[in-house]
């Protein structure tokens, strides 16, 4: 009986075992790779920016030491 232990991607909101921790977030591989990939200016860049600031709105004050 093997647990997994998957976190909430903080980009995609979904379960995953496979990916990195930035800080106190989890950022899954799909996502990371989607960071990796994307290009400035591009829509799908556009989008990740978007995520982000976002996530760091709702965020960004819990993580002040
Ligand atoms: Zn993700």
């Amino acid at each position: 009986m093997d647990v997994i232990p998957a976190f909430e991607c903080f980009l995609c909101e979904e379960l995953r075992p496979e990916g990195v921790r930035i800080g106190r977030v989890w950022c899954c591989a799909a996502c990371e790779d989607r960071i990796v990939r994307s290009q400035a200016g591009t829509a799908d860049y556009e989008e990740l920016v978007r995520a982000m600031r976002r996530f760091w709105q709702v965020y960004g004050q819990q993580c002040v030491p």
